[in-house]
């Protein structure tokens, strides 16, 4: 299966600067969204120590040079799952490092959503609220959990969807790299068709627009995805750009 790759980063219209990284390896099959949290430009910091971080173990690991593997190798999940989750927790290690370097780094983290193609399987990861959806004839759906404090009050019947969505707490992650040193990362492997689409995106796209219009624009643009990755981000300032938006749309062709 070939992988069709369009991507934009954009500060929205309310912040000065851009927490979010993007990161594109089409070598590799390695596309990864990070989205930074920290004072000053800490949290710009975080989101590309991650993504060079996973790069690097994942680009190392695509040779077949013989490598230690930093955490062991997980034998429930496939070669491929095991490189991706494991550049995760190196990164996180990486993120935790930097944070000591400097007084202004201190507390800075980010979350991670990133896909490893291999042939028509996506090995999929996240930690923290950025997402990954997939969109399949006309249909879209959340793959990722995000882990965030309002998702754990929807999880547990406290608090509605709604609700959620303009709740004071909503921007809180409960799960980042920068975080705790044994970091928990949800990993999950999908078989692709022709025509499906994958979605990375940072928060700032999902909290400006809703599931249901997302789907309709990817609709909307007939599979061209580099006018679809535009409609999204456009929509999202024009809904307000409250924070920084990034959008991946990854399309499996024959
Ligand atoms: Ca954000």
């Amino acid at each position: 299966m070939r992988v069709l790759c369009e991507a934009r980063s954009d500060v929205g219209r309310k912040r000065k600067g851009n927490e979010d990284s993007l990161f594109l390896n089409p070598e590799q099959e390695l596309y990864v969204v990070a989205d930074g949290m920290g004072g000053h430009a800490a949290g710009e910091v975080a989101s590309r120590v991650a993504v060079d971080a996973i790069n690097e173990f994942v680009t190392l690991t695509g040779g077949n040079e013989e490598i230690t593997w930093p955490f062991g190798l997980d034998d429930s999940i496939s070669y491929e799952g095991n490189r991706l989750k494991t550049a995760i927790r190196h990164a996180n290690r990486r993120v935790l490092e930097a944070t000591r370097e400097s007084a202004e780094y201190e507390g800075m983290a980010t979350t991670v959503a990133a896909v490893l193609v291999d042939g028509d399987t996506a090995h999929l990861a996240h930690v923290g609220d950025s997402r990954i959806y997939l969109w399949s004839s006309g249909e879209i759906s959340q793959l990722t959990s995000d882990h965030s404090w309002v998702n754990e009050q929807i999880q547990s019947g406290v608090i509605s969807p709604e609700q959620a969505r303009n709740h004071p707490l909503r921007n809180v992650v409960t799960r980042a790299l920068g975080g705790r040193s044994d970091l928990v990362v949800d990993i999950q492997s999908r078989r692709m068709g022709p025509g499906d689409v994958l979605l990375l995106c940072s928060d700032g796209l999902t909290t400006m627009v809703p599931d249901d219009e997302i789907a309709r624009v990817l609709g909307e643009s007939g599979g061209d995805v580099a006018d679809a990755v535009q409609a999204l981000v456009g929509l999202a300032n024009e809904r307000g750009g409250e924070d920084n938006i990034t959008v991946v749309l990854l399309k499996f062709e024959e």
